[in-house]
């Protein structure tokens, strides 16, 4: 009747878990975490740096003479994506003794002091905040509007690339019986929505701030739905954290990201979770084969017992053959193939 069997079966199985999931690129945090994953029904997507490239390209400077250059040194402080290629469209050194007080403002844009002047950039709706009338942009991307003490002084669009992985990672989930698939994004509708209908998403809510992006979780989150939430931390660690489980981007992803997160992708490779969510469901599978074979082996034995019917052997087989069985059993997850 010594449960050793299932003492040492269980903890080997997660560990078998977490092993092969980490084989498929999803480094999972604790067993908890590993059996919650084959529970999800939704999983919620960030935009930027998740589901796209996070590598922007300028494609249209509208306004000013020296507005890409303004944009540069305005954004040269920033490690959004978003600031990182318009450096490096502008592709000069910067001179850091010209800028002062920078300040960003998460889901909006960014104040600094250059040469003495205030400028803000930033999207629309900070712009609405502040009271500046901006222009339209030709080109799908989003935009980066630029005002210097209050005045307007043009638009530089930047567009993002979609990431091979994203459609068949969308497809898989499907597949594993992921019900519904959500991004959430503080980008503007009209870039939004084309890239939700390029990759065949379920919902989206666009033009969030981080704190609205938590409260768009929580909805989801409402109803009994066990809730992932993807994204890559920059503007979405808070999200990260409140989900039922975080799942971080571990190559493009922020430091706070992968610390706050339960579950990373390694090569950010969003096709992994679908793949995380199979081991998942596979290492219940054995875990639950384990505990009944067990069970079922030392119950009868001991019935047997109360009638005298056993012998020696049958001991040792109820106690070190069913451990033998249910180690080797444990150890089918790291060999299946997937
Ligand atoms: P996403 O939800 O797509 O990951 P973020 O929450 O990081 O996007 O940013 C939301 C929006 O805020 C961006 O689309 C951009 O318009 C604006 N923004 C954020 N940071 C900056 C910045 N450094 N410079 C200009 N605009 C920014
Ligand atoms: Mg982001």
């Amino acid at each position: 009747s010594c449960p050793c069997a299932l003492v040492i079966s269980i903890p080997l199985g997660l560990y078998a878990g977490l092993g092969k999931a980490s084989k498929v690129g999803a480094l999972i945090k604790g067993g908890n975490y590993l059996e919650l994953l084959k529970d999800i029904d939704t999983v919620v997507f960030d935009k930027t740096g998740t589901l796209t490239e996070g590598s922007f390209e300028v494609v249209e400077i509208n306004g000013a003479d020296d507005l890409l250059m303004l944009g540069a040194y305005g954004e040269s402080m920033s490690n959004h994506p978003i600031a990182r290629s318009i450096v490096k469209a502008y592709n000069k050194g910067i001179d850091s003794t010209r800028i002062e007080d920078f300040k960003e403002i998460a889901g909006k844009g960014l104040s600094v002091v250059i040469d003495q002047k205030q400028y803000e950039l930033g999207n629309e709706k900070y712009f609405h905040e502040l009271g500046i009338e901006v222009s339209q942009p030709q080109s799908i991307g989003t935009i980066v509007h630029i005002a210097c003490q209050k005045q307007y002084l043009g638009h530089i669009v930047v567009a993002d690339v979609i990431k091979e992985s994203t459609m068949p990672g969308i497809q898989d989930l499907k597949k594993a019986h992921v019900s519904n698939t959500v991004m959430l994004t503080g980008d503007h509708s009209t870039v939004a929505r084309d890239i939700a209908s390029k990759i065949g998403i379920d919902q989206v809510y666009s033009d969030l701030l981080p704190q609205d992006k938590v409260t768009q979780l929580e909805k989801l989150m409402g109803n009994d739905h066990v809730v992932a939430f993807v994204g890559d931390g920059i503007n979405d660690a808070p999200v990260l954290a409140r989900s039922d489980i975080g799942i971080a981007m571990g190559g493009v992803g922020s430091d706070v990201a992968i610390e706050a997160a339960d579950v990373v992708l390694m090569s950010d490779d969003i096709t992994s979770i679908a793949k995380a969510i199979q081991v998942s469901h596979y290492t219940n599978f054995i875990l639950k084969e384990n505990v009944t074979f067990t069970l079922l082996i030392k119950i009868g034995v001991l019935v047997l017992t109360l009638f005298g019917l056993t012998n020696m052997w049958m001991g040792v087989f109820a106690d070190v053959g069913v451990t033998l069985i249910a180690i080797c059993n444990s150890m089918r997850i790291l060999y299946k193939k997937s």
